[in-house]
This record gives structure tokens, C-alpha cells and sequence, in this order.
């Protein structure tokens, strides 16, 4: 039996109640096919495998916490430290109702390759809670917030582990856990990214995500003979990703035409108009059921996906496993030219190999989301410096940083003879860093 399949059928049996992790290592494992085989002795001597699908430690813990109405609530914690082969783990924190183990390993798992793709000095790490923050007073989002750093204050720090946001987790959330961290530990450190500009934060974090899947999509249409400009763009998701991919496609010249939530979807077929979106996401915390009210010429959808409307590039921003494979049939019918993931993970594996086989440009996450970890890092060397750089230069970066990795993974796709197979190649760029790095420090 191949040296893959053997680690993939140990993990489905050890691990057959956590389908998202196993699906994103499969995902990884399978398109380093030819890199594994061509040193497969070595590494299955090494347990090269085995060591790099087994987290470091996982922290599991309980977050007690008191509503406004003096009712006590207890949430699961979660910190995944999975691989600090070449930097201090790094990975944002989710707090969302259907966070688990699964999931947080998953989101854990990937961040190690995409981390390593940045060139930055950062491993990979993630972690949340089971908490839902939706409806919730800014007093409880508070008190659940410390009580939550309360425990995990005792494992991490700006050299061990460095959480951010993720999906629940915004600017607010961050502010009060670092400052809680702060109050226990009485330093001053780097501990959190995303911070407020006020306190240590970077310039173009809260937009990095967004502005850097675009940076990303636009090198892999230029190298391709195509151009944002004049393009048609379905957007899923109205939280950070989303609003800030949506306003860089603007910016490139392109027309954003729908827009999603948990609940439904918005068609605007006159272009987004992005100052209502983020008045009803970012101000009202409401829903996009609202946008009508703006616009009352666009559509509001309770039903179907935004992948069903006709565009020429998709951009899934919302949340995992949210693109399927009769999705990216309807997409491809639809004359779509290109796939970029701002989400982790959300074209299901059929739907990516389907999309791949269209011959439609396909963007993973992995590499076209990386631009808010890589902001991150950057966020990191200004706190170490005490310095803080303009918003020209910290975008400047970015963009370097976007163009360097599909530079990377178009490289490492055509020297394995897999021309255009972004997905293999930003794995296998990826992980060919971590390999060498955890090899040369021994078991
Ligand atoms: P936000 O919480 O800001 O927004 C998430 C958006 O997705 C919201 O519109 C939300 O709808 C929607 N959503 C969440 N869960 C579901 C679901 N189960 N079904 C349908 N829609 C859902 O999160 P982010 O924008 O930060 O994150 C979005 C994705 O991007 C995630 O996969 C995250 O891991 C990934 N990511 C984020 C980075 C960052 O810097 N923030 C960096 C790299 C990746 P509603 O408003 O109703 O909750």
C-alpha cells in the first residue's frame, strides 16, 4: 500500500467522527502525490506524515459566563497548536455555534501550508468556541470574551501562539481579549493580531483578507491573458472577507453582483452597493434581508445559492463546504472563467475537481486567502519594532506578498508537470518548507 493511502486509512479510522479534518487532509495528502513518492522512503522512515497530521497539543477547556439577565452559560473552548515548525503557531479564533473539534483541526491543518506559503516565519495554529455572539449585548460579547482568555492566556504569548479573528471574531472581540490578556499577564506583548489601530494594530488588517484575494485572482487571470476590469463578480458572505474582496473587485474595475448571509442572498444586478451592505453588516449587525429596503430593485433570496446567477468569476467568502458540485455545474453552464476561495475550504472536493476539469482557473484558499495571515505577520514585526507603517506601504506588501505566492505555486505546479493545478501546487509549495523544517530538527 502507498505510504498516503496508509496514513489516510489510519486517520479515517482514528478519526471517523471528524469529517472536515479528514476531508482537507485528503485534500492535501492526495495532491502530493508526486512529491511523496519521490522521496517516499525517506519520509516513511521519518513518519513524515503521521507526524504532520497529528497536532502538536489540542487545549480543550470551559468557558463559564454570565448574560445580562444574571443566567450562567458554559461554552467548549478550543486552541489547536498544530505544527511550530517554522515560526510561533499563528491562526485565528471562530466563535460560531458549529465550531468543534473537527472543524477547529481542519482550519488548523490548513494553516500550517497556507502559513508557510506567505515566506513569513509563522506556524500553524486555530482555535474558537461553540458561542454563538449573534444577538448578544456588547456586555456579554465582553464577558464571555475574557472568561474565554481567562484559560487560554495560560498558552499562548507573542513567541508561543498568536490567535486573530475568524468568523465571530472581529475588531471588538479582539480588543477585549487582548485586553484581558494584558491584565493577567501585565505585558504589553504582541499577542493578538487584528488589534485596534489605537493599540498596536496594523493598517489594511481588517481589509487584508479581501484586498489580498483579489491581488491573488488578478495575477492568476493576468498569467492566464484575462483582467478583473469589466468582469462580472459573485461574491457569498457579507462579513470581513467578503465586504473587503467586494471592494477591491470594485476598485479593480469589476461588478460585484451578489452578496450572502447564514439566511439568504442578494442579486443586485446594477452592482452591489457596498456603503448599504456594511451599514447593515458592520454598524446594525443585521441582515442582508434589509439590503431591499436600499435597493429596491435588487432581489433577496431565502432559497438556492448565489452560484446560480450568471458571472465570470466566482469568489466564495462565507464559510466551508458552502460551493457543491451541482453549484459549480450551474457556474461552469454559466460561462464562469474563474474560482478564487476567500473561505477556508468551501468548494467541496468533487465540485473543485469538476470546476479543474472545465478548465476553469481555480484559486484554493490556502494560497488566495493568506493575505490576512500575512498582514498579520506583518502586524507583528511592527509591534517588535514599536513602529508603524502607512496603509501605502503595509498594501504594498500585500500585494508583493499575493503575486509572490501564485508565483510560488504556479512554479511548483509546473515542475511536478501540473501546469495550471493551483491546488497541488500550493500544496506542494507549502509544503515542501515544512518537510525540510521539521526534518532538520529531528524527532
Ligand atoms: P465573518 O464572521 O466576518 O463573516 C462570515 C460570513 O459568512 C457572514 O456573512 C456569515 O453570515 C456567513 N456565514 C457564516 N457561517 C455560515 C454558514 N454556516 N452558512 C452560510 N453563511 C455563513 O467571517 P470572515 O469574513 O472573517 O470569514 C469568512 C471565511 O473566511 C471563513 O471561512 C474564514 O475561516 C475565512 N478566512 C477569514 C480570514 C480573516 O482574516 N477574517 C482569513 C482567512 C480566511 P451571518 O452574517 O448570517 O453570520
Amino acid at each position: 500500500m502507498s505510504y498516503i493511502n496508509k496514513v489516510l486509512d489510519n486517520l479515517k479510522v482514528k478519526f471517523a467522527d471528524q469529517p472536515e479534518f479528514l476531508q482537507a487532509v485528503q485534500e492535501v495528502l492526495l495532491s502530493l502525490t508526486p512529491v511523496i513518492e519521490a522521496n517516499e522512503e525517506q519520509y516513511r522512515k521519518a513518519a513524515l506524515l503521521e507526524r504532520l497530521t497529528e497536532p502538536d497539543r489540542q487545549i480543550l477547556f470551559r468557558v463559564p459566563w454570565v448574560d445580562d439577565k444574571g443566567q450562567v452559560h458554559v461554552n467548549t473552548g478550543y486552541r489547536v497548536q498544530f505544527n511550530n515548525a517554522i515560526g510561533p503557531y499563528k491562526g485565528g479564533l471562530r466563535f460560531h455555534p458549529s465550531v468543534n473539534l473537527s472543524i477547529i483541526k481542519f482550519l488548523g491543518f490548513e494553516q500550517i501550508f497556507k502559513n508557510s506559503l506567505t515566506g513569513l516565519p509563522i506556524g500553524g495554529g486555530k482555535g474558537g468556541s461553540d458561542f454563538d455572539p449573534k444577538g448578544r449585548s456588547d456586555n456579554e460579547i465582553m464577558n464571555f470574551c475574557h472568561s474565554f482568555i481567562n484559560e487560554l492566556h495560560k498558552y499562548i504569548g507573542p513567541d508561543r501562539d498568536v490567535p486573530a479573528g475568524d468568523i465571530g471574531v472581529g475588531g471588538r472581540e479582539v480588543g477585549y481579549m487582548f485586553g484581558q490578556y494584558k491584565k493577567l499577564n501585565g505585558n504589553y506583548g504582541g499577542v493578538f493580531t487584528g488589534k485596534g489601530l489605537t493599540f498596536g494594530g496594523s493598517l489594511v488588517r481588517t481589509e487584508a483578507t479581501g484586498y489580498g484575494l483579489l491581488y491573488f485572482t488578478q495575477a492568476m487571470l493576468k498569467a492566464n491573458g484575462h483582467d478583473m476590469s469589466g468582469k462580472v463578480v459573485a461574491v457569498s458572505g457579507s462579513g470581513n472577507v467578503a465586504i473587503y474582496a467586494a471592494q477591491k473587485a470594485m476598485q479593480l474595475g469589476a461588478k460585484v453582483v451578489t452578496m450572502s448571509d447564514s439566511i439568504g442572498w442578494i442579486y443586485d444586478a446594477e452592482g452591489i452597493d457596498l456603503a448599504a451592505v456594511k451599514e447593515i453588516k458592520e454598524v446594525k449587525r443585521g441582515r442582508l434581508s434589509d439590503y431591499t429596503n436600499y435597493r429596491p430593485n435588487a432581489e433577496y433570496h431565502t432559497e438556492g445559492r448565489v452560484w446560480s446567477v450568471k458571472c465570470d468569476i466566482a469568489l466564495p467568502c462565507a464559510t466551508q463546504n458552502e460551493l457543491h458540485l451541482e453549484d459549480a455545474k450551474a457556474l461552469a453552464a454559466n460561462g464562469c472563467i474563474a474560482v478564487a476561495e476567500g473561505a477556508n475550504m468551501p468548494t467541496t472536493m468533487d465540485a473543485t475537481a469538476y470546476l479543474q476539469k472545465q478548465g476553469i482557473l481555480f484559486a484554493p484558499g490556502k494560497a488566495s486567502n493568506a493575505g490576512g495571515v500575512a498582514t498579520s505577520a506583518l502586524e507583528m514585526s511592527q509591534n517588535s519594532e514599536r513602529l508603524s507603517w502607512s496603509f501605502e506601504e503595509v498594501d504594498a506588501k500585500l500585494k508583493d506578498i499575493m503575486e509572490n505566492i501564485f508565483a510560488k505555486l504556479d512554479d511548483a505546479a509546473r515542475r511536478y508537470g501540473m501546469e495550471g493545478n493551483y491546488v497541488a501546487g500550493a500544496n506542494i509549495a507549502g509544503f515542501e518548507k515544512v518537510a525540510q523544517a521539521t526534518l532538520s530538527q529531528g524527532i
